[in-house]
This record gives C-alpha cells, sequence and structure tokens, in this order.
C-alpha cells in the first residue's frame, strides 16, 4: 500500500470519538433550527449565521480528515427560502462563513460569491426530497477510487461488511459518469434521492452523502469513506459479508 493509501486509512479510522461528540452537539443545533423551520418560525438571520457556521466548522472538520482534498468538495444546507452553499474554488478548510453563496430554491445564485458548478446538482436533491436538510459532495480518497471500478451495481455499489453504512445510509447508488455539474447528473441523483438512496457514488468522481441535517449527511459521508476503505483493502480475501438478512434487521432497527 503507497503512503498516500495509508494515510487515508489513518485519517479515516482515527478520532472517531472527538467526531462523533462534534456530530452530536451539531445533531442538537440543527435538530432546533429544524424545527424553527418547519413550523416557520426561523428567523432568517439566525438560521443564515447558523447553517453559515455549520458549514465552515465542517469543512475544516472534512479537510483535516482528508475527505477533501486541495478544492475539491462542496457543502450546502437547504432555508427557509432557499439554499446556502460554499463557493467555487475554495477549499473547505478555508471557508469564511461570511462568504457563503445564497441560491433561490431552485438553485440560481441570488448573493455572496459564484457558487460550485456542482450547486445545480445540490438543488436537484433538494428538489427531489423536501425531508432533505444537507448535502456534501466529496472526491475522498477511497471512494474516488471505487467510484472508478467497473461493473458497480448501481443499486448496491458496495456490499455491507459492517454494519454502520447500512445504518446510517443503507445501499450505496451509483450515478453513471458525466462531466461535473451536468444536468444529466442532476436528473440521475434526483431519481435515486426520491428512491430514498442517501449515499450515492458518482462514477469517476466521488460522491453524495445526504441527510436531514447537516450532521447526518457527515456521518453518512465518514461511514462511506470508510466502507470504501474496506472494499478496497480486503479486495481478494476471504471476507464474509453481512448476509441479506443481517441487512435486513439493521434497516429495520432505524426505521
Ligand atoms: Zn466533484
Amino acid at each position: 500500500m503507497g503512503r498516500c493509501s495509508q494515510r487515508g486509512v489513518d485519517d479515516a479510522t482515527r478520532g472517531s470519538g472527538d467526531r462523533d461528540r462534534c456530530l452530536d452537539r451539531r445533531d442538537a443545533d440543527e435538530a432546533e433550527l429544524a424545527s424553527k423551520r418547519s413550523q416557520g418560525g426561523c428567523d432568517g438571520g439566525a438560521e443564515l449565521d447558523q447553517a453559515a457556521s455549520s458549514i465552515t466548522t465542517l469543512g475544516g472538520e472534512l479537510t483535516a480528515a482528508g475527505l477533501s482534498p486541495g478544492t475539491t468538495g462542496n457543502l450546502s444546507v437547504r432555508l427557509t427560502d432557499g439554499i446556502l452553499c460554499t463557493p467555487t474554488g475554495v477549499a473547505l478548510g478555508a471557508l469564511d462563513p461570511a462568504r457563503l453563496s445564497r441560491l433561490d430554491r431552485d438553485g440560481h445564485h441570488r448573493s455572496g460569491p459564484r457558487p460550485t458548478k456542482e450547486s445545480v446538482l445540490h438543488a436537484a436533491i433538494y428538489a427531489a426530497d423536501p425531508s432533505i436538510g444537507a448535502v456534501i459532495h466529496l472526491h475522498a480518497p477511497y471512494v474516488a477510487a471505487v467510484s472508478c471500478l467497473a461493473g458497480l451495481d448501481p443499486y448496491d455499489a458496495i456490499p455491507a461488511m459492517t454494519p454502520y453504512l447500512t445504518m446510517r445510509a443503507g445501499p450505496v447508488a451509483v450515478v453513471p459518469y458525466a462531466a461535473p455539474g451536468s444536468a444529466r447528473s442532476a436528473a440521475k441523483l434526483g431519481a435515486l434521492v426520491a428512491r430514498g438512496h442517501r449515499a450515492i457514488l458518482m462514477a469517476n468522481h466521488g460522491c453524495m452523502a445526504i441527510g436531514g441535517s447537516l450532521s447526518q449527511a457527515a456521518s453518512i459521508a465518514y461511514e462511506l469513506e470508510q466502507a470504501a476503505m474496506l472494499h478496497l483493502v480486503m479486495w481478494g480475501l476471504p471476507v464474509r459479508r453481512l448476509s441479506a438478512s443481517e441487512v435486513s434487521e439493521l434497516r429495520r432497527a432505524v426505521s
């Protein structure tokens, strides 16, 4: 295994206790925000500040974990009146909460710096399911590697070896390759989200992790990278996969 690959293993597996504590804290803040939003009683300024702060903090965490190389990856949160997302050309570890892009509900740029060119994908995901509150797109190393494999099952691309991705996201779907930000990918992503997929590989590219909140989406993104790493590291070894009945039991436990 090369140095880069080993670094990916270490980064993907270390500090999970700290990470879970951060996610738990943010979960509480986001649950309050989502509750206010659903009741239509959210102060727009407070909502915006909370979303900007969550995006900026998570951008730093994903970068520190090695899941967002260079200026790759983008994050967004649904607001009452649109979408807040990361700008184009800025590393997720160097985000400024006052310099994020605001889009309307249809994904059109309204204010702030120019959004990521993949914002069309985020908008399509929000349009597909009103329960979606946050979207994370990453070129995480193992996820990107698995996305380049030929013959992936389009509705179950990474076999279940441990319970966690199954519990948090269910089966991993795949969107066929298209140029970044293409309308074709947006339509495919929307259809998969409408079918209930929350962890989606984009062929020869990366992934989408999708949740009711940014914490939930982050949790899926971390588990997806871990599952992709296991899938590659165990390649050719006599793996005991979770059986169909074990997977069904896990899904029933969280539904
Ligand atoms: Zn991308």
